[in-house]
């Protein structure tokens, strides 16, 4: 079986979906994985701590936002 670069993190997805949705799967897994930057001190330091929940390590700042981006940008 070939490894689709693309699918990335997506693959223990197997074949039950498609290959769109499997990328575009990985790209929100992958946002939401990512350490993102904190609208309060503005340092890259936010990780999702919970579903729609965003906690930052540098300021301890905790908000809300959507459950797999910040949905500020
Ligand atoms: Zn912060």
């Amino acid at each position: 079986m070939a490894v689709n670069k693309k699918a990335g993190s997506t693959k223990r997805y197997g074949a039950r979906y498609g290959k769109r949705l499997k990328v575009k799967a990985g790209l929100i897994e992958n946002q939401y994985k990512q350490r993102q930057k904190c609208p309060y001190c503005r340092k890259v330091g936010v990780k999702r701590v919970a579903i729609g929940i965003w906690g930052c390590g540098k300021c301890g700042a905790k908000f809300t936002g959507k459950a797999y981006s910040m949905g500020v940008k």
